[in-house]
């Protein structure tokens, strides 16, 4: 069985190519961080080398399932920016470089073109894409177009677009949408063996990302930097130009290396704005993030629904561009102008704010 929470689509038509004896060469699953990309890819890897005789593959007990859970299977890769290349004077592991480079890429061609060692399939794993440079992106179109039998190319990227079109024509897409609050609450008591008061929580401080829940499941420090980067949206607007300028220059350095990072910064500060708005449209009842319920109250008395549903829209609107990879720095700089002022009045009406 499949371990993924959620995302049923996704997994069901990836079991019908594997039992159709067509799944793709390459597949291109997208989606935000913390959504489970990566445990798709594991499910898939399993799935495709999985030694047990019937259809419910993977069965987690085969020596292939075990091994792939444990990675230690000979024929199952994860490349990262860390990897190996073939290059001896290279080390990759500790040069702290933010790309996945040609040597890398090099390698990995080679790999893909041996038999599988131990299993059926030989799966390489490219966590993340977006991490490829344009030349290594490049020299990997030959083996997307026509990797060698015997093995399946899976890419991970942020969204589809963080991949150059030539890259993305070439693999069979699966993007990640949010789970449904119900089934990560579900999955984290029955197959987690969380608490109630528990599941609760993470499944509604998760908003949809079940590797996020998971995670968090596990290290409960994760909730409290959630909270953090909300609480920097706060600050934020509060501080004076010339600091907002500041970190939008600090998080336009991060952008190359740390995409997740600045992604899931913003997406807090999407978070933080929602939870205001419901805070000050009357449906605190709503808000995702009640820890943080005094300080969205007090930010809600602020600003006019209108300024908010604006401010919300800024950032949301930064997000896509930086997917889109526009000019990261300016991209931030102007969410960081666009954000209301601290000192609009708390008697401000809607026709004031506009
Ligand atoms: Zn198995
Ligand atoms: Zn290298």
């Amino acid at each position: 069985m499949w371990s993924i929470i959620g995302h049923e689509r996704a997994v069901a038509s990836l079991q019908s190519d594997i039992a159709a004896g067509r799944a793709a060469h390459a597949y291109l699953i997208s989606g935000p961080a913390g959504i489970g990309k990566g445990a798709l890819a594991s499910d898939l890897a399993r799935a495709l080398n999985c030694e047990a005789a019937t259809a419910e593959r993977p069965c987690w007990h085969c020596r292939a399932c075990e091994r792939i859970a444990a990675g230690k299977h000979a024929d199952v890769e994860i490349v990262t920016p860390r990897s190996l290349c073939d290059v001896t004077e290279h080390d990759h592991s500790r040069d702290s470089s933010p790309s996945l480079r040609i040597c890398q890429i090099r390698r990995v061609e080679r790999d893909v073109a041996r038999t599988p060692f131990e299993g059926r399939t030989r799966v390489v794993i490219i966590d993340p894409a977006d991490a490829l440079t344009v030349e290594a992106a490049n020299a990997f179109l030959k083996t997307l177009e026509e990797p060698p039998p015997s093995s399946t190319l899976i890419l991970l990227a942020s969204s589809p677009e963080a991949v150059l079109p030539t890259v993305r024509s070439r693999c069979r897409a699966l993007t990640l949408g949010p789970v449904r609050a119900a089934a990560l609450r579900q999955a984290l008591i029955e197959a987690q063996g969380a608490s109630e008061t528990e599941a609760d929580r993470l499944a509604r401080l998760a908003e949809g990302r079940s590797g996020w829940a998971l995670a968090a499941l596990a290290d409960e420090g994760l909730i409290d930097e959630r909270l953090t980067l909300m609480r920097r949206m706060e600050a934020l607007t509060a501080a004076p130009r010339d600091e907002r300028l500041a970190y939008a220059e600090e998080m336009g350095e991060r952008w190359p290396a740390r995409r997740d990072d600045v992604l899931a910064e913003l997406a807090a500060w999407q978070a933080w704005w929602r939870d205001v708005l419901l805070t000050r449209v009357g449906r605190a009842d709503l808000v995702t993030h009640r820890e943080l319920a005094d300080a969205i109250a007090i930010a809600a008395e602020k600003y006019a629904p209108l300024v908010i549903v604006d401010t919300l829209e800024a950032v949301r609107n930064t997000v896509r561009q930086l997917e889109e990879n526009a000019n990261a720095r300016l991209a931030l700089e102007v969410l960081m102008l666009s954000l209301p002022p601290a000192t609009r009045p708390a008697a401000a009406t809607i026709g004031e704010n506009k």
